[in-house]
């Protein structure tokens, strides 16, 4: 008999080792990223290992720029993997490496093809020279049958001579597993157990044409090799175990114990999808009557593609392109990949809080809670069988509470980084001080890092290019009330103009005394004009705040203007 070949397991610790297994195509998703926390969890609060693997055979799919944007994804959410590619953040520290590497599938094919030898030998795999002509046409004919389609085994019926003339000849050929008759029970710790019958499987391919094992092989020979006790994936894949079951078996391979994670929908009961953020896009054209594309797109898109996506409820814009029309459209996407909800200022850690949640959930009424917790309590016991909603007003007030919570110098910290990373040109036109003082006038009323920088836009705005909108709430400040608002800030000017000490304490002591003479004492009468003048609308922190961050030069023009637009 030949022998196998060997899996090394010398180097592998006592506790379960799980693995996340990503396909580095588009962004880490929201519900990859809870695969692995559960991973992470699982493994971390057993003594055993996390690992990381870069699924990427699928050549055409995959990106380098991907694999990058995953690792960093996963390292932004704390999730961080015992073992791995190696990594290196930008402060120097390092993560990953280990003695199971390479950790991406597409420097490993020397090793399944090793394996694939090994079943070609054993009987278990052929070659198969079936043209997808020929494949097409016997898979049109089952549909015409209304019998489900299965190959029908034909490489099978060559001679072994035959087999090594299409060898030499170069035929492009796939490799074939061959599936044992009878049926495969499926054990799962959160599903249960379930039968596939006979004849459901029938002989897949785990060799490509182009060279490349198919995933179904790769991870089956990876998982053994790398030690992984427990495989915990969404539940799309259940049904693919019945493959990976006949190669262990195939292999003479250890079978891991499965655990298939409920799927996470929109609280609809839709998909989580790329497309949700179009269809917010759409939505908001459609309120405005856009038939054309805004000009502050710069013609990144012609007026025929803006028709055609507009028509079409599958077609997806341009990620930059998406991202500027909603700025444009003043609408948040919402958000899908782990990078949307970093951009729109969620904390790593109420991201995972709220992840956790989705499938699982520690009881005795527990919501709130950090990765330690997570680690000492994940049990596959209480994952939930049946889809997750993912309540995104939860989530939103999961972060607001940890924002609002937070000391001031750690916002002050948080959002100077996020400012960096997605505002630089915001946190440029601001010195330190000012950018404190907005930080600090924001902080209470901020539900993610981000409103600081979407809603405080006229802070950075140029004094001369402020606007002032036609929107009833400005007009309403402006010209409704006995006197009329402007008559309000007119009556103010020469005040302000004339104090020296510009803190909010005397601006405050300032405005109370004229509104004592001049509104009956009601401090919004003689403040409200004030804020629409300075900041172009009707909300801002508070307004002695608002004043003293853009200074007194800054404030006395644009009240000037204020007077002039209003005014004519
Ligand atoms: N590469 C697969 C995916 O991204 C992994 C599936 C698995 O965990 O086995 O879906």
């Amino acid at each position: 008999m030949t022998p196998k070949v060997s899996s090394p397991d010398s180097s592998l610790p006592a506790g379960p080792v799980t693995r996340f297994a990503p396909s580095p195509s588009g962004h880490l998703h929201v519900g990859g990223a809870r695969t692995a926390l559960f991973c992470w969890a699982f493994a971390n609060g057993r003594n055993g290992t996390f690992l990381l693997r870069i699924e990427d055979t699928d050549q055409k799919r995959s990106s380098d720029a991907a694999s990058i944007g995953f690792l960093n994804d996963l390292d932004w959410l704390g999730i961080h993997w015992n073992e791995g590619p190696a990594f290196t953040r930008p402060d120097g520290t390092a993560l990953g490496g280990g003695a199971h590497g390479p950790y991406f599938q597409s420097e490993r094919a020397d090793t399944y093809n090793r394996y694939i030898e090994q079943l070609i030998r054993d009987g278990h795999a052929y070659h198969a020279f079936d043209t997808p002509e020929e494949l097409d046409a016997k898979r049109k004919a089952s549909l015409a049958t209304k019998t489900p389609y299965r190959y029908d085994r034909a490489a099978l019926q060559l001679s072994p001579a035959e087999v090594d003339a299409h060898l030499r000849a170069g035929t492009p050929a796939v490799v074939r597993c061959r599936v044992p008759a009878g049926p495969i029970v499926i054990k799962d710790e959160i599903l249960g157990e379930a039968t596939i019958p006979a004849g459901e499987v029938d002989d897949f391919v785990i060799r490509k044409v182009d060279g490349f094992p198919t995933y179904h092989f790769a991870v089956v020979v990876d998982d053994e090799l790398m030690g992984v006790t427990h495989v915990l994936r969404a539940q799309e894949h259940f049904t693919n175990t019945a493959k990976h079951m006949v190669l262990q078996d195939a292999l003479g391979f250890r079978r891991p114990t499965y655990a298939h994670l409920p799927l996470i929908f929109n609280p609809d009961g839709s998909k989580m999808s790329k497309r949700d953020k179009d269809k917010t896009l759409r939505a908001a054209v459609q309120q405005k009557g856009l038939t054309e594309p805004p000009a502050d797109l710069g013609g990144a898109i012609t007026a025929e593609a803006w028709k055609a996506w507009f028509g079409d409820k599958n077609k997806q814009l341009d990620f930059d392109i998406a991202a500027k029309l909603a700025a444009i459209l003043d609408v948040t996407l919402p958000e899908i990949n782990v990078d949307d909800f970093r951009r729109s200022g969620y904390l790593p850690s109420v991201v995972c809080n709220f992840l956790a949640l989705n499938g699982w959930s520690p009881g005795e009424n527990i919501e709130k809670f950090d990765l330690e917790f997570l680690k000492a309590r994940f049990d596959l016991s209480r994952v939930q069988k049946t889809p997750a909603k993912f309540d995104r007003v939860k989530l939103l007030s999961f972060n607001c509470d940890a924002i609002t919570s937070m000391a001031r110098e750690e916002f002050l910290r948080l959002s100077i980084a996020h400012g960096e990373q997605f505002h630089p040109a915001f946190l440029k036109k601001l010195t330190r001080e000012q950018f404190a003082m907005l930080a600090g006038a924001s902080h209470e009323r901020s539900k993610t890092l981000d409103e600081l920088f979407r809603n405080n836009r006229w802070v950075t705005a140029a004094d001369g290019a402020l606007t002032w909108d036609d929107s009833k709430n400005v007009r309403k400040a402006m010209l409704e009330g006995t006197p009329p608002g402007i008559e309000r800030l007119r009556g103010l000017q020469p005040t302000l103009t004339a104090l020296a000490d510009w803190s909010p304490a005397a601006l405050e002591a300032a405005v109370k005394l004229f509104a004592d003479a001049n509104t009956g004492g009601n401090l919004g009468m003689a403040a409200q004009p004030l804020r629409v003048a300075v900041t172009g609308g009707t909300v801002s922190p508070p307004i002695f705040d608002t004043l003293a961050i853009l200074g007194k030069e800054s404030s006395l023009v644009r009240i000037s203007r204020c007077l002039a637009h209003f005014g004519s």
